[in-house]
Order: structure tokens, then C-alpha cells, then sequence
């Protein structure tokens, strides 16, 4: 987020305006230049493009029970659903439709570099204390890429659970850190697809129930081997590249998941 100068004066402009010319310009999503990325045109339904793709990023995680908004560029149904979800979690008026009030609060909630405000790409590289997002199956970009949707879905998630803290205890993992903590050998980890994820105020059942309607195809929490301490939370339906079929995959048998 960046408040500059240009939002500052389209404030000011929109002050010293009669009602009727206030909306005028609020209808116009212009004048406001972010850190990271900006939205030149209210998207709906039916509308294509890269900012439909960067608007997909950003709602994945309001993908609602089992299901996942594709990171296609097309704005269908499930994407509308999403935004409506996220209109919805954050106060603002819910119609599905992305106009000035959701890129304010996307504006509001995403840092310089993309990421959402509660999660970094530090805290997602960490598997074995930070690598550069090299030496996995895919290009550190690419890695990266799927690690910046991961914390969108892991801001949606807190969120749901009523803006309370989660921690990360590990994200990305190379093919050397991987082995090293004894993770699966086609592990989401080495996508940059999943997190294992903590909390001090919810308890690791809310986390996992939580998780299943932000997005999040893989969950693996209290009750599946070795997961009493953190539930796991990963995007195996949006990954083409790994040996695994797209399918949901959820365990926690002591949440009754
Ligand atoms: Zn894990």
C-alpha cells in the first residue's frame, strides 16, 4: 500500500464537489497509482485479461467450500463468487462486480511487492531458512509466483478466522531442504504451493476447517500422521506440474475433516 500524493489530491478534488459530481468521480477507477499493481478499468463478468489474472491472485482465497478460483484471466462465475465473498469480508457493498471500493481495499491490504499485508515472501521461503526460491522443480519465478497466491489464501484465511495471527513454520522448500526435513518426495512445498501453519489464538481445528473455503485443495491437520503441530495447507488442484491428479485432498480426522 502507498498513500501518495495523487490519492491525497483525488481526495481533496472529490471533497470540494457537489454530491452528484462526487460520484462522477468515484464511478472513474483512475488517479492512484499503487506500489505493486494498479486497476485501470472496473472488471465483471465476462471480462478477460492480465488484470483479471492479477485480480485472481488476489480473491483466490474466497474461493468458498471445496472450491478454487481458476487463475485464468477469465472472469466467470467462481470468480465473481470470490470477489463477492471478498466484498462481503470486508464490509464493502457486495454485487461480485470489481470497482473502485475493492481495488481501494486491495490497494489498502497489499504491500509493494505484491504480497498481502500480513505474510512475506520471507515468511514463505523459510523451509529450511531461505533459499531464493531456487533449487525446486520449477523456475524461482514461477515458484515465487505460486508462493505470492499461497499468502493471498493465507490472508483470506485469517480473516476468516477473525483477523487473528497465524505463523508460518514452513513454506517454500528446495529439493535439498525437502530431504533434509524428511517431507514427501512430490511435496507441495517444492512449488511453492503450500504452508504449514500455526496459531496462538485459534486452535489448529479452526485453522483446518477454516482452510477448506479459502481455497486450499490440499489440508492435512490433528489426526493425519505427523500433523498434531501444524496443519498443512497447500494448491494441489491448481498444480499441472506435479505428479499428482488435481483432486481435493483432506485429512484431519480429530477436527472431523
Ligand atoms: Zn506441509
Amino acid at each position: 500500500m502507498r498513500v501518495n500524493t495523487l490519492k491525497r489530491a483525488a481526495i481533496a478534488f472529490a471533497l470540494a464537489l457537489p454530491g452528484a459530481a462526487i460520484a462522477a468521480v468515484v464511478a472513474a477507477p483512475a488517479a492512484y497509482a499503487d506500489g505493486c499493481y494498479t486497476w485501470n478499468r472496473t472488471l465483471a463478468q465476462g471480462r478477460s485479461g492480465d488484470d483479471v489474472r492479477q485480480l485472481q491472485i488476489r480473491v483466490a482465497g474466497w474461493a468458498g467450500n471445496r472450491n478454487i478460483v481458476e487463475n485464468d484471466g477469465r472472469y466467470g462465475p467462481k470468480t465473481a463468487a470470490a470477489v463477492k465473498r471478498f466484498q462481503q469480508a470486508y464490509g464493502l457493498r457486495a454485487d461480485g462486480v470489481a470497482g473502485p471500493q475493492t481495488y481501494a481495499k486491495l490497494y489498502q491490504l497489499q504491500d509493494n511487492d505484491c504480497t498481502p499485508a500480513h505474510f512475506s515472501y520471507n515468511e514463505l521461503d523459510n523451509g529450511c531458512g531461505g533459499s531464493g526460491w531456487s533449487g525446486g522443480p520449477l523456475s524461482a519465478a514461477q515458484t515465487k509466483q505460486n508462493a505470492l497466491r499461497t499468502m493471498w489464501k493465507l490472508e483470506a484465511l485469517r480473516k476468516s478466522l477473525g483477523d487473528k495471527p497465524l505463523n508460518v513454520s514452513s513454506g517454500y522448500r528446495s529439493r535439498a531442504c525437502n530431504n533434509q526435513v524428511g517431507g514427501a518426495s512430490d511435496s507441495q512445498h517444492l512449488y511453492g504451493n503450500a504452508a504449514d501453519v500455526t496459531s496462538r489464538t485459534s486452535s489448529l481445528c479452526q485453522v483446518a476447517r477454516g482452510a477448506r473455503n479459502n481455497g486450499f485443495s490440499g489440508i492435512y491437520g490433528p489426526g493425519y500422521p505427523d500433523h498434531d503441530d501444524h496443519v498443512h495447507v497447500d494448491s494441489r488442484r491448481e498444480n499441472n506440474r506435479d505428479n499428482s491428479s488435481n483432486t481435493t485432498s483432506w485429512s484431519a480426522p480429530d477436527c472431523g475433516i
